[in-house]
């Protein structure tokens, strides 16, 4: 076997339909997979969109930005998006709105009973036990361990 035919043999080898036709599978693989994370894309933003803002409206917009900038566009969705999912935002206000109604009545337990009490109450209407003593001078309900009061000065 001389030297041109071996050369013949190799340059035959590659030029076998197989190669063309992987060729064009990885080219048409390639444009299917651009296809599906382009598609990708327009339903995540869709998706994390309703989330942050619960509105229809603007998550269709936002998908459409993506449909038609793709990377550019997702760019510009993760730059203006809202930062917080929405559901969180309304879990946080009603967790605040708890903390200030807790704040705002000035409510308690009792040491001895756990029962709901207010914090001026000088004797626990369940249990009896003694929470304040008021005040000689001006009747105001005093910590127990208060040696003075502190709205009028006077000593306990
Ligand atoms: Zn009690
Ligand atoms: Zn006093």
């Amino acid at each position: 076997m001389d030297l041109f035919g071996y050369i013949n043999d190799i340059v035959a080898f590659f030029q076998r339909p197989i190669w063309r036709n992987l060729i064009y599978g990885f080219v048409y693989g390639f444009i299917f997979i651009l296809i599906v994370v382009w598609l990708a894309f327009v339903y995540w933003t869709y998706r994390d969109s309703k989330l942050r803002s619960e509105s229809v409206v603007s998550a269709v917009f936002w998908a459409l930005v993506v449909l038609v900038l793709n990377f550019l566009g997702l760019i510009i969705y993760l730059i203006l998006r809202p930062p917080e999912f929405i559901d969180d935002v309304i879990e946080r206000d009603l967790e605040i709105e708890r903390m200030q109604t807790l704040l705002d009545s000035k409510q308690s337990n009792c040491p001895a009973c756990r029962s709901l009490i207010k914090d001026d109450f000088l004797i626990c209407p369940y249990c009896r036990k003694k929470l304040r003593n008021s005040c000689i001078n001006c009747g105001k309900p005093l910590s127990l361990n208060w040696k003075v009061c502190p709205y009028c000065r006077t000593t306990q």
